[in-house]
């Protein structure tokens, strides 16, 4: 029955209480690594009756559990080698391996896909074709498909080459579409320069890594449907989901998570304010995730916005900014978020109408920190820059910081991370920025469907 209840896609908030309470006593009556930490800090089981009670529970990040090994975080009546796993990587770019049964693996994909069934407006038979798919390279897979109640789920492996890739997509005939920006971006260009093949699905999902405005509108562009943006991690599937009537706001799935935005002492910020995610997984008792930092950045909004629909209750963030780590750090502490620089580019092209040629043919942007104070703009285009981009940068980075300075480039080829996804901001200030770090190979950074 316990089971049955944090496995419920609607959950009230009697419900939520109750789920949070039986996570809580599993976590300690069952991990090592809990109950270690939760005895060493005092805390009493008979304090957390309900969520309201989370701010109890110490926080615990990805290095905290990677430090002893998996059965540390694993539940002590569990076999590793019986449980289903996702993996993503930490820091210190070791794996980092999230364990589930398949029950709850199941309840985890039932969450994903009748997301996108929903926001697609409930197509019968729906084909979810998964894009950029990851497959082991011993595999000799590359293209897998299986049923569902409502259609079926396609992936495309990215290993496969690109022709291959774009033959499969066009026999699939997607109704939805999805994977991470990149991949899909990289469909899109290969599509370009195949003639005779249209891709028109019903809704495009991009999830796995920020979606930036120059992609969503490249996607929308050339699939002529909607695309909407959901936030997925490995560590719990989909976190939040892009309302369907105001695309700045994205909405808090409380069946799978609980969601926290806190600030650098660790405490709930104000609404409005930016912070970090912090994130407890509901259904998963295989490896429980309490209070988990993610090392996104994000906003807690007050209230949804007048023009959303949805049911209400629903918690309600801005589209997270980016990891921790993609924030550009100056030499007096100043943190400058990536929305930041976005919202320059977003300037720079607004001032001369998004119609100019040159914004018409970027196809992407990555920025270089290459001294505390001096940036590298990189746009991906085959256009050459005109004078006016580098002028609108400089001044507006002034307005950020006075002592940041920029050099804009066109270049016909971005800085790829190993696991071919990209990396938007870079800095060459020490190992700890370095772009080689916390990007090992991401098993199914987008691969919720599998
Ligand atoms: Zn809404």
């Amino acid at each position: 029955m316990r089971q049955i209840k944090r496995l419920l896609p609607r959950k009230t908030s009697r419900l939520t209480d109750a789920v949070f309470r039986d996570l809580v006593r599993t976590a300690y009556r069952t991990i090592p690594y809990y109950q270690r930490t939760w005895t060493r800090s005092g805390l009493k089981l008979a304090e957390i009756s309900s969520v309201k009670d989370i701010h109890r529970l110490p926080l615990v990040t990805k290095d905290d559990l990677l430090a002893r090994g998996h059965s540390d975080r694993l539940h002590q009546g569990k076999s590793a080698k019986r449980q289903v796993y996702r993996v993503t990587s930490g820091m210190t770019g070791a794996n980092f391996i999230i364990f589930m049964s398949k029950l709850e693996l199941a309840f985890r994909q039932f969450s994903l896909v009748y997301r996108m069934w929903h926001d697609a407006g409930y197509p019968y038979p729906m084909t979810l074709v998964q894009a950029g798919s990851w497959f082991p390279l011993e595999s000799k897979i590359s293209l897998n498909s299986r049923r569902m109640p409502i259609g079926r789920v396609i992936h495309i492996s990215r290993r496969q080459p690109i022709a291959e890739q774009i033959r499969a997509l066009d026999v699939a005939n997607p109704t939805v579409l999805t994977g991470c920006p990149s991949m899909l971006e990289i469909l899109v260009r290969a599509l370009q320069q195949t003639p005779g093949v249209t891709i028109r699905p019903k809704l495009v999902v991009t999830r796995g890594e920020v979606l930036r405005p120059f992609t969503r509108t490249l996607l929308s562009k050339t699939f002529a449907c909607p695309v909407t943006n959901y936030y997925s991690t490995e560590e719990i599937g989909l976190i939040a989901w892009q309302c369907p009537s105001t695309p700045s706001v994205m909405h808090v799935n409380r069946d799978t998570c609980l969601l926290e935005i806190l600030d650098e002492g660790e405490e709930a910020c104000a609404p409005g304010q930016e912070g970090d995610v912090v994130v407890t997984n509901l259904f998963n008792h295989t490896m429980p995730l309490l209070r988990y930092v993610l090392g996104d950045r994000s906003v807690l909004l007050p209230e949804a916005p007048s023009t959303c629909h949805c049911r209400p209750a629903l918690q309600s963030i801005r589209a997270p900014f980016g990891r921790s780590e993609d924030f550009i750090q100056l030499s007096d502490g100043t943190r400058v978020s990536p929305r930041i620089l976005d919202d320059l580019v977003h300037d720079a092209s607004a001032a001369q109408g998004m119609d100019h040629p040159f914004f018409q043919s970027v196809r992407d942007y990555q920025v270089i920190q290459e001294s505390p104070t001096n940036l590298r703009i990189l746009y991906l285009t085959d256009h050459a820059l005109p004078d006016f981009v580098s002028d609108q940068f400089q001044l507006g980075l002034r307005v950020v910081h006075p002592d940041l300075r920029c050099e804009v480039q066109s270049v016909s080829a971005l800085i790829p991370e190993k696991s071919g996804k990209r990396k938007r901001i870079i800095s060459h200030l020490g190992a700890a920025c370095s772009p080689s770090i916390g990007t090992g190979e991401k098993q199914s950074a987008c691969l919720d469907a599998e």
